[in-house]
């Protein structure tokens, strides 16, 4: 088969490869149908994030069609057509259980590479380095699928792959930090971040009961899709002088109620913060670049809650005074998709929320590596690029 496959920073080739073939009597086999990039993906493109190996398929965000199951498969059949869960889940061990399902105790066969940073590790995950499972990604012709009853979600008729493609992960990623903002209704809610999260994040957190979603960006076609397509008000970073004191200014001096970080470790900025970060980026001293963080701790009014969707390893210069002294709430993880995908589907069904609007543009699997460059770049007002095989 075809495969989008990683050969160092940068380097990005569709090669032919193996098939995947069932290895364990709950995998199942998928034709994928469709794939999307991911900004956690130019972690590892840009060097971020060790851990990969030459040769590494990635994509973990991806829909199909089922073509063969494993014994153990009960809910699928041949021909079904499923979006599948970034993070892949066993439905048996205690944090499935407790339904934290990317904490899965099971998934994880290389765990020992992340307990040196995490204390514990995580669940496994498609197409996203040997620390968090080294599984074969999903820009690809077909992918293995483990334990496809827990992970598979069937696509009813009338939801477009567009649509669906984005339950992976992007939709339930945006829609746990609203989740996370435990929102009761009337609350002013500001996302650090209009990407695919982001605007996820924002349509999420108006479906939860926000009166108000403020969004953060610097690309006016980012501020402009937060505006027309979710009802958010925009900030434009870059044009605003102190962005702490104009939320200040826009929350009647109050601070908002919730502050959800969907940017991560390659944050921009304009501060001397960001300058500092940059600096110590490069030099490899410390990973992450973090001014969005730290404005949403910052930002946040005492009391409240931040919600972290971006991508960190190890960060510093976190302001940790600020959460403590102002009573805040700090809440993250990788997505638990399978807690939400099935009350998403209805949304999107319904109409309620169209993730569709992420796919800005289309490319055939092996136009890839021209799909990715194009993302990184957010050339031409691209949100996400999709994948047909
Ligand atoms: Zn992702
Ligand atoms: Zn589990």
């Amino acid at each position: 088969m075809r495969a989008l496959c990683w050969h160092g920073v940068n380097d990005l080739r569709v090669d032919t490869v193996e098939d995947p073939t069932i290895l364990n009597p709950h995998d199942a086999i998928l034709r994928v149908t469709m794939s999307t990039t991911c900004g956690s993906d130019l972690h590892f493109i840009n060097g971020y994030i060790p851990m990969m190996r030459s040769g590494d398929i990635i994509g973990h965000e991806f829909m199909g069609e089922i073509i063969e199951t494993g014994p153990q498969v009960t809910k699928l059949k041949k021909g079904d057509r499923v979006v599948v869960s970034s993070f892949i889940a066993c439905n048996k061990c205690w944090y499935c259980e407790q339904k934290l399902y990317s904490l899965c105790d099971n998934t994880n066969p290389n765990w020992a590479m992340q307990e040196p940073l995490f204390g514990y590790a995580t669940g496994g995950i498609y197409g996203y380095t040997h620390a968090f499972g080294g599984y074969a990604g999903a820009h690809a012709t077909y992918v293995r699928v483990p334990f496809a009853d827990t992970n598979c979600f069937i696509v009813p008729e009338g939801v477009s792959d567009e649509q669906a493609v984005f339950l992976s992960d992007a939709v339930p990623t945006g829609y746990m930090g609203a989740d996370f903002c435990n929102l009761r209704g009337g609350e002013t809610v500001v996302v650090w971040g209009c990407g695919g999260v982001g605007l996820m994040a924002q349509k999420s957190a108006f479906l939860l009961g926000a009166e108000r979603v403020i969004a953060i960006d610097r690309f006016p076609e980012r501020l402009e899709l937060a505006r027309t397509k979710v009802g958010a008000e925009t900030i434009d970073y870059e044009k605003s002088d102190d962005i702490l004191e104009t939320l200040k200014e826009m929350t009647g001096g109050r601070g908002p109620d919730a502050c959800i970080d969907a940017v991560g470790m390659e944050a921009h900025g304009t501060g001397i913060g960001y300058k500092y970060d940059r600096v110590k980026q490069a030099l490899h001293l410390v990973s992450d670049r973090a001014q969005a963080l730290r404005e949403a701790i910052l930002a946040c009014r005492k009391g409240g809650t931040v919600a972290v969707l971006g991508v960190y390893g190890i960060t510093d210069k976190f302001p940790m005074g600020a959460l403590m002294n102002k009573g805040l709430t700090l809440r993250t993880a990788q997505q638990h998709g399978q807690a939400y995908v099935p009350r998403l589907m209805e949304h999107v069904s319904r109409g309620e929320l169209d993730p569709s609007i992420l796919a800005t543009h289309h490319f055939s699997l092996e136009a890839a590596p021209r799909g990715y460059e194009m993302f990184k770049k957010k050339k031409d007002g691209c949100i996400r690029a999709v994948f047909a095989p």
